[in-house]
């Protein structure tokens, strides 16, 4: 089509002249970081958004998981259970902060953490279960909390792809004990690069106002072995930009996605994701399952014919965490055969707003044709 490349995302900005007044006040300020006035606005107009009391604003996602281990000060040795089927950043997070990640294998419907299958893999050093809403499908969020709360464990959820989604009425920032989401350009919701914590105690947000500001309390305080994970003005901007036409960006997704499950649902070989109950999706992804046995071809077949034909699509998130080069010695993806399975067949289309319906069935006859 037009021999332009059809990429899987496409980063939602806000007009330039929007922009411009919203960042034109520094001129006059010169406060560029460090808490200034557009963060302070952004974490409160963020606040009344997820319906939450208590928001802390950090430069990524990722430091948003770090730094939120690093708050609840887990004992040197302690486990996490988590699952391999996410971006590295999850399980960098708990071993970029000295603690070992236990995985636990994921649902074969909603790709996340298969909650039946979490306390088998509880010991007496478990301190917390860090799950990951995956494609924005929701995790089984009471049984997760039920047996946190048998086993006095924390929940730290993985929220990155959750933005704008609601599960029963209520914001899923809202579920465990953080919820830690990205606003990477890439994502449904974009601050250019920034993160936030969702979080309940107050104490954990203290902490992680400190620790995103090196550890500094005051002029002559230095508390705690933070780092530097401050929103700066610029990205708060964008972000409050993005956030006055999330709905919007939404309701376009929303359409691309039922496009795509009209073309797709009839091909042999070829699962769509369906959203959950309850779930107010944000159509963050349009993950696809190739069953090379019905389909006629596999995975990385069709992944290479749409590259021919200038469509970009993503093997995500494949390799799985436990088969990376850094972890592969120590983990055997062996031991988590869902997700092993998922990781070798799923394939992401190109989805975001402005996807044209034109190229939504163009993709879509490719993928017919190509199969069997
Ligand atoms: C994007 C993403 C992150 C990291 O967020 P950044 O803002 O890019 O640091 C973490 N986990 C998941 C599942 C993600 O998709």
């Amino acid at each position: 089509m037009n021999g332009d490349k059809i990429l899987v995302t496409r980063s939602s900005m806000p007009g330039i002249e929007e922009y411009i007044e919203e960042i034109r006040p520094m001129w006059d300020s010169h406060w560029l970081t460090n808490m200034g006035q557009k963060h302070q606005l952004f974490q409160e107009q963020l606040m009344s958004y997820f319906g939450a009391d208590n928001v802390e604003l950090l430069t990524n996602g990722h430091m948003a998981l770090e730094m939120t281990i690093q708050a609840l000060d887990f004992p040197a040795g302690s486990e996490i259970i988590t699952s391999p089927f996410t971006f590295a950043s999850t399980t960098h997070a708990i071993v970029r902060n000295g603690l070992t990640p236990v995985f636990c294998d994921i649902d074969d419907k909603s790709y996340c953490i298969d909650a039946e299958k979490i306390e088998a893999l509880i010991t007496d050093k478990t301190v917390a279960i860090m799950p990951i809403h995956v494609y924005g499908n929701i995790c089984d969020v009471d049984k997760i909390d039920s047996i946190a709360k048998k086993y006095d464990l924390k929940v730290i959820y993985d929220a990155a792809h959750t933005f704008g989604e609601k599960y029963r009425d209520i914001s899923v920032a809202n579920y465990g004990d953080a919820s830690c989401l990205s606003f990477h350009a890439t994502k449904v919701f974009n601050s250019i690069e920034g993160g936030a914590v969702v979080y309940k105690n107050i104490n954990l947000g203290k902490r992680l106002y400190n620790l995103k500001n090196f550890g500094i309390l005051d002029e002559n305080t230095v508390v705690d072995v933070g780092a530097n994970a401050k929103m700066n003005e610029f990205c708060a901007a964008m972000g409050i930009c993005n956030l006055r036409h999330i709905g919007e960006e939404i309701e376009k997704r929303h359409t691309v996605y039922d496009r795509y499950i009209a073309g797709l649902k009839d091909i042999a070989g070829v699962l769509c994701n369906r959203i959950q109950d309850g779930v107010q999706s944000n159509y963050a992804y349009f993950p696809i399952i190739i069953d090379e046995a019905e389909y006629g071809i596999s995975r990385d077949t069709l992944h290479n014919i749409l590259k021919e034909k200038n469509i970009v699509t993503r093997k995500y998130f494949y390799p799985l965490i436990t088969d990376f080069e850094c972890y592969r010695d120590q983990f055997s993806s062996a031991d988590t055969p869902v997700a092993k399975w998922v990781s070798d067949r799923v394939l992401t289309l190109p989805m975001y707003a402005d996807l044209s319906i034109e190229v939504i069935d163009y993709i879509v006859d490719i993928i017919a044709k190509a199969g069997k």
